[in-house]
């Protein structure tokens, strides 16, 4: 058994049936983890369980109610008999000017990215606290920088930093540690659609990048991994970029 064995580790990974989500639950389960999907597209579900094997399972819940965050941790628990180990990864972003956001608009952004980690958060410390376990964030580069189209998005991402920081300290004790993780631009549908919507970002990317390339969701596999293992057991409260590079540059 090494460091970053995860055999008999239950993870709950949030947003796990595509992009960035998909890419860290298939690292879990190649590192022997049994893995709970939670996403509201039965459909995508269906897809990701295929690709995950018979070490995962999902379930249909909108993450920004209480109800579909408990229903989300209950469904891991009852299918895997405990739970470990959870990736916050659900998110989305609406990109317009400031000033041409409604209020609906800002709340949507807040409640996925910030509000459901949170309640997921509530709802899984009952059996972390059991045994110890895991909790990574996924945050973004405008944890760190901000950008003109993105207000919400940035507000939130900023806040997924502090968020993690504060549960790190108050779960310690527990034996829980609590990191954010910070992707770079990664190829997935959020960014397909940047791509669409703001002309020059793929090129701004790759010339900001010194790995000379967009990030895809198996790059971030390993640290997924590494967060949920116990070659992680002294790191806690902290926010990792995982971005070839891109946070480096000035
Ligand atoms: P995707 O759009 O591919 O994935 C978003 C996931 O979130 C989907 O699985 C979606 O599933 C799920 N989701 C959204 N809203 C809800 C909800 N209300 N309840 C439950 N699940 C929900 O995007 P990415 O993979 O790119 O993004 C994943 C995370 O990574 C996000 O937090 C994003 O902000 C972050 N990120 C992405 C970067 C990138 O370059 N791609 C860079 C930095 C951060 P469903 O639609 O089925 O509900």
């Amino acid at each position: 058994m090494t460091a970053f064995d995860l055999t008999g580790k239950v993870a709950l990974v949030t947003g796990g049936n595509g992009g960035i989500g998909l890419g860290m639950a298939k690292g879990l389960v190649d590192a022997g983890a049994l893995v709970m999907v939670a996403g509201r597209n039965a459909e995508k579900n269906r897809g990701a369980v295929e690709a995950l094997g018979a070490k995962a399972d999902a379930i249909a819940a909108d993450l920004t109610e209480g109800s579909g965050a408990k229903a989300a941790v209950a469904a891991a628990v009852q299918k895997f008999g405990r739970l470990d180990i959870v990736v916050n990864n659900a998110g989305t972003n609406i990109r317009r000017a400031p000033q041409d956001y409604s209020l609906e608009e800002w709340h949507s952004v807040l409640n996925i990215n910030l509000t459901s980690m949170f309640l997921c958060c509530q709802a899984a410390y009952p059996h972390l606290r059991e045994r110890g376990g895991k909790i990574i964030n996924i945050g973004s580069m405008m944890s760190i920088f901000g950008a003109s189209f993105a207000a919400p998005y940035g507000a939130s991402k900023g806040a997924v930093v502090q968020l993690t920081k504060s549960l790190a300290i108050a779960w310690a004790p527990d034996k829980i540690q609590v990191n954010a993780v910070l992707p770079g631009w990664i190829d997935t549908d959020l960014t397909k659609g940047a791509r669409q919507e703001i002309s020059g970002l793929h090129e701004k990317v790759l010339a900001r990048s010194p790995a000379g390339r967009w990030g895809n969701p198996g790059d971030m596999a390993g640290i997924a991994v590494f967060l949920a293992s116990p070659a992680s057991d002294f790191i806690t409260g902290t926010a990792i970029p995982v971005d070839g590079g891109y946070s480096a540059q000035g």
